[in-house]
């Protein structure tokens, strides 16, 4: 492992706890991060991927739960950020057993912790999870819970997009536009489906070959390389597969003036590349903010209500986004430290009254 010092990193997020977990016989290798629990029990999902090693799968977990805190509290949920990842590949070595070993971790920490679906993860998986611990969410809705969360993260993205080109064109119109997809998993797919209805120009990538050849057939989209979405003339650059695809990098190649997706942590670092968006007049639209809607309905599951009221919850990302944009455009801060702000503005208010038995 490389040499990384784990506490100073922990305690530089912030965060209030790090459990890393083991089991033998499944090859279970599971990080779970829980960031801040002052508006309630720490709520994100479990992701599994390739991490090319095991500091890369601790900083996607430091960073990813300390996004749902902010996530959780900017949707006026109660409650607090967490995340875990599984080290491996989803496709060749997710099982039963994994599952349900990682279930049994989850069930130590008594509920400070609840997952849900995340990259790798589907609404089955969690069936899983859940044979060995009830702090799980996103279920099967023939097992009773709200099913998939991906049409609603879906839906608040798009809306965060609307809400990108009322700011950056004039109109929310998004007819005609070219939007570079990148990622074609579950959420990147529902994305899609919103933008052929409203006439977009749609090119999509994927690591899976299969998903790009699924889609293009479906919707009749174009199809591009990994490397290529970055070059693209596109208006909209949507990252819907994994973080830090903003970067020095990317920034001096893309061409779009929005960049709006559903992909966790987009800025490779939010004080840098959110500031070198903005000034290469490139409108970020604040990721934890216009993906909220899967954790808006695995929050509804979790307090028991319905798909109605996520739906209804959902609404509150356009305007909130549209007033993310004029704080920033006020107040010459980069949109995501705005959105930072508000999110962290309610936790610091919640933690005063707390201050009190
Ligand atoms: P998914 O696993 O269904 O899809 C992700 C897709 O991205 C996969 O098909 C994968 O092959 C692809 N991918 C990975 N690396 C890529 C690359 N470099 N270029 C192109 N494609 C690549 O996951 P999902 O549930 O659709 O989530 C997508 C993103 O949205 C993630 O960052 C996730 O954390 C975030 N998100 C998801 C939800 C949700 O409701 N599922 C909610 C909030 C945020």
């Amino acid at each position: 492992m490389e040499d990384i010092s784990i506490f100073e990193e922990v305690s530089g997020m912030g965060h209030e706890q790090v459990v890393y977990c083991h089991e033998k016989s499944t090859g279970l290798k599971a990080i779970i991060a829980i960031h801040n629990t002052v508006l309630g029990p720490a709520l994100g999902g479990t992701r599994m991927w390739m991490y090319e090693n095991e500091a890369q799968a601790t900083n996607d977990a430091l960073r990813l739960s300390r996004g749902m805190t902010f996530k959780n509290s900017i949707a006026g949920l109660n409650l607090g950020g967490g995340k875990a990842v599984i080290i491996g590949d989803a496709r060749k070595h997710k099982s039963e057993g994994m599952l349900r070993a990682y279930g049994r971790f989850l069930k130590n920490l008594n509920g400070k912790y609840i997952t849900a679906e995340d990259v790798g993860m589907n609404a089955n998986d969690m069936e899983h999870i859940a044979a060995e611990t009830s702090y799980v969410s996103g279920m099967p809705e023939t097992r009773g819970g709200l099913g998939d969360p991906s049409p609603f993260t879906a839906y608040t993205t798009y809306m965060g997009m609307k809400a990108a080109a009322k700011k950056q064109f004039g109109t929310d119109s998004l007819a005609g536009k070219k939007v570079s997809i990148q990622g074609a998993g579950h959420v990147g797919e529902y994305i899609i489906q919103h933008l052929v209805k409203e006439g977009c120009e749609i090119y999509v990538s994927d690591f899976y070959e299969d998903r790009v050849k699924d889609v293009v057939n479906k919707y009749g989209i174009k199809g591009v390389s990994l490397d290529e979405i970055y070059d693209l003339d596109v208006d909209i650059y949507s990252p819907c597969a994994l973080g830090a695809t903003v970067n020095n990098e990317t920034l001096e190649r893309l061409k779009c003036s929005i960049i709006a997706g559903c992909a966790n942590n987009q800025l490779a670092n939010e004080k840098i590349h959110g500031d070198l968006a903005m000034q290469k007049g490139i409108l970020y639209a604040p990721d934890f903010l216009i993906n909220s809607g899967g954790v808006i309905n695995v929050y509804a599951e979790v307090i028991k209500t319905s798909k109605d009221w996520s739906w209804n919850k959902c609404e509150f990302v356009y305007d909130q986004t549209l007033k993310v944009f004029e704080q920033s455009a006020a107040q010459n801060i980069n949109t995501q430290q705005v959105a930072i702000d508000i999110a962290q503005q309610r936790i610091d208010q919640v933690a005063a009254i707390k201050s009190t038995y």
